[in-house]
This record gives structure tokens, sequence and C-alpha cells, in this order.
């Protein structure tokens, strides 16, 4: 399996370009297209490139101002990928499957809710590149994450022949990710897997950094394998699908991006009007350069993403499964963190207010509900977390947009977090 070449100091210096999009990228700039809007972060490639169709209708005299595509480089060698970003870009899945050097057989998996939405756009895009589609649907919800839906999949993709020069497309949110990613890193052996991710977690989060897994009954996530896509494709366009909640939840992870590495982000949630793509273009470099110093969280760089989230997941599973949803338990496990990170770490409680403004403009929650008991969270938090002289690696915010791991938070701080936020 091909992967893209990637030509560094093309065109702009400084901005690698992804070598299949560095001639629609000359056409865009001879047309004077987009440049105005490109943009590079230090840590990021902003590229902007410009649709080849419309390009194309454009040296005919037919152009159209097109939704620009972002695109963030993972950098990770040999296992580098590219992230697209915009609005109204499914339809480029086939262009993005060829020339990324995938050939054969394109096997679509998805969820009911997630399928009966997108599911024609994405085979429809990849059968007129040439490929061969099938879909394979599971029921949507986290419950699908588990050993028997993992093998009917893998069963489903063997009737359908699908083999080592196929891949999988992953179509939804972060349950479908994590599913499509693991039977892909296991069927035959491991074939590509392309992510297209909906939720706005998903878009900002776990559709980058290869992290795919399944549940046991003994906890979440307890049997996965690292298998980075060999691309993301972020439509914006798709979270208009999604309730008001399932929408606003998302937010959460953004919100932390703001906490551990680039502040701004808080107020700019509350104060602007959203530019989804450019929002999600900015997550996705954050969580790319953990990701890059950290691959496989042995340094425990990449434990910074966690922020929030020991006490989150102890929220969530104390709540019952399904009561809370993901993001509204890591809103709740941020609060909690930022007071313990005021004890701990000299957070300014300024922060602490800034942080619960932030999640409040999402609707939020930043109150613990009376009816869950404080030991029964954290007896679910700290379930696979080792004490060391009655401390535990947790990470903190010494101020807003910096964060690390601390070996100094004790179970008493831990109570501390979840008082100050009781309601
Ligand atoms: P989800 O995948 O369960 O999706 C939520 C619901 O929204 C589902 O019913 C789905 O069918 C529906 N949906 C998805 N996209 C839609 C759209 N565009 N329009 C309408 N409906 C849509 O939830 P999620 O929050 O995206 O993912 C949660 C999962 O992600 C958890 O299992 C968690 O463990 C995992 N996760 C993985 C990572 C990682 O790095 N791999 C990181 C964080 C979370």
């Amino acid at each position: 399996m091909s992967r893209p070449l990637f030509v560094f100091h093309a065109l702009t210096g400084e901005t690698p370009v992804p070598l299949f999009l560095a001639p629609r990228f000359c056409v865009a700039f001879m047309f004077g297209l987009g440049l105005t809007r490109v943009r590079c972060r230090s840590s990021v490639l902003g590229m902007a490139v410009t649709r080849s169709d419309r390009v194309h209708n454009a040296s005919q005299g037919g152009y159209m101002m097109d939704p620009l595509i972002h695109t963030v480089l993972v950098r990770l060698g040999r296992q580098s990928y590219p992230v697209y970003i915009g609005e109204n870009i499914l339809h480029e899945v086939g262009h993005i499957c060829r020339e990324c050097g995938l050939t054969g057989r394109a096997a679509i998996v998805t969820d009911r809710n997630v399928g009966e939405y997108y599911g024609q756009t994405i085979s429809g895009a990849l059968a007129n590149e040439g490929f061969k589609v099938s879909s394979h649907l599971v029921e949507p919800g986290e419950r699908s994450k588990s050993f028997e839906t993992a093998a009917a999949v893998c069963e489903d993709l063997a009737r359908h022949g699908i083999n080592r020069q196929s891949f999988v497309v992953a179509l939804g949110g972060g349950v479908i990710g994590d599913l499509a990613g693991f039977v892909a890193a296991i069927y035959s052996r491991g074939i590509p897997v392309v992510q297209i991710p909906t939720t706005v977690m998903a878009q900002v989060d776990s559709s980058v950094g290869g992290k795919t897994a399944i549940n046991l009954s003994a906890g979440k996530n307890l049997v996965g394998a690292f298998h980075q896509p060999v691309a993301v494709l972020a439509d914006t366009s798709t979270l208009d699908t999604l309730g008001t909640r399932e929408r606003n939840e998302g937010f959460a992870e953004v919100i932390k991006y703001g906490v551990i590495r680039e502040r701004e982000l808080l107020s700019e949630l509350r104060h602007s009007v959203l530019n989804l793509p450019d929002l999600v273009r900015r997550s996705v470099a954050i969580k790319a350069s953990f990701v890059e110093t950290d691959e496989k969280e042995t340094t425990g760089h990449r434990a910074l993403l966690n922020f929030g989230h020991t006490l989150g997941h102890g929220i969530e599973a104390a709540a019952g499964y399904g009561r809370l949803l993901h993001g509204e338990a890591v809103a709740l496990g941020m609060v909690a963190a930022a007071h313990i990170s005021v004890r701990r770490a000299g957070f300014p409680e300024s922060g602490v207010t800034e942080l619960v403004k932030a999640i409040e403009h999402f609707n939020l929650p930043t109150k613990l509900s009376q009816q869950l008991s404080r030991g029964e969270i954290l007896k679910k938090a700290l379930m696979d977390k080792k004490f060391a002289d009655d401390k535990i690696r947790f990470v903190v915010a010494s101020s807003l947009g910096n964060a690390f791991v601390s070996s100094e938070v004790t179970l008493e701080d831990l109570e501390f977090g979840l008082t100050a936020i009781e309601a």
C-alpha cells in the first residue's frame, strides 16, 4: 500500500505540500484563488487547496467561488497522513483515496443513522472513481464497540471479497472510527483505513492519532490497536444533522485544547461566530502535535490530552453510560481538574471562571448532580490507576494554555475537586 508522498518546501518555502495536491495548488495559484486564505501556523500545515473540478471549471471560464479545503499533515515519518477539512467535501473521497494510492475494493463501515444521511454520497463518490464498494452497517451506539460486532463486520468483509488490496472507510462518529479502525487493524493482518468523522468530537479528536478499540465488560477500550489512517476527511457540513445536545458535547474537547495548549480558543468560542472548518483545523493541528511527539503514549506527552478525562470517565460511568454524554462528563471533569489545578499547580481562579464560561456557552454542565455518589465516581475513575505513596499521575493546568502531568495529586485532592463542583 503506498502513501501520499509529501514534498517539503514546495512553492511556499516552509510549508509542506502533499505531492498530489501540488499541481492543483499551482492552478489555484495561477488563478489567484485562495492565496489570501492560506493559513500557516508553526506546528501546523494550514494549507488551503482548491477542488480540481472547480479549478477545471475556472479554466473554462465557469469558476464559482469555492469553499476551501484545509489540510493538516500528521507527521509520523512513513506513516504520515493528511487530514482534509472543509464544508461539503464528502464527494472528494474518491479522488482522495485514489491519490493516496488506494486500489481495489472499498468497504464502508458505518452505522444506520450516519449511513442513511451520508452512505450514498460516499459510495457514489468512490464508485465514480472506479472503486468497487460494499457497505457494512452496524447499530448506532457504544454497544457496537464489541467483539461480537467486530467479528460480524469481519465476516461480512470476507463475504464481500475484501482482501489485502482493499481498504476500509470508517464513516461516522467515534464509535465507528474506533470499531472500523480496529477491524481494519486486524482484518487480513491489517488493511488501510480512511476515517470520515461525522461528529464534532470525532472531527476534532478521535479520528486523528490512530487509536482504535472495542470494549470489554471489564471496561472501555480494553482491546485495541494503534492503526493510523491513510487519510482523514472531516466535512463540517455533516455536523448539521446532529442534534443540538450531541453537537454541543463535542465542543468539550475543543475547550480542552484551549486549557492545555491554545488559550485564545476559550474566548473565541464564546465571542466569535464559529468558523467550523477553521476550528476543526486548529483542533486537529493541536491533536496532531501531541500525536507526533508521543504516538503511542509512552513519554507522557500525549497524556496531556486526558485533561478532565480521569474524573470525567468516572462521572460518566457512575451516572450509567448513556445518561450523560461523554462530552458532558468531560466538561464536569475539566472543572473539577481546574479546581485541583488551583490547589496543586497554581492555576489562577480567573482561569476556572473562564473555563466555566466557555463550558456554559455550549450548555454543558458545570455542576455535579447531588444524586451521583462521590465514592462511586472515584471508584470508577481510579479503577485502572496506580497509586504511589497515595498519589496518582493526574493532568493539571498551571495556567490557561499550559498543562502538565503531576505526580503529586492525592485522593483527597480528587475529593476536593468533586466537592468543588457539587450543585
Ligand atoms: P458516536 O459515534 O456514538 O455518535 C453519537 C451518535 O450520533 C450516534 O447515534 C451516531 O449514529 C450519531 N451520528 C454520528 N454522526 C452523525 C451525524 N453527522 N448526523 C446525525 N447523527 C450522527 O459518538 P462520538 O461521541 O462521536 O464517539 C464516542 C466514542 O469515541 C466513544 O466510544 C469513545 O471511546 C471514542 N473515542 C475515541 C477516541 C480515540 O482517540 N480513538 C478519542 C475519544 C473518544
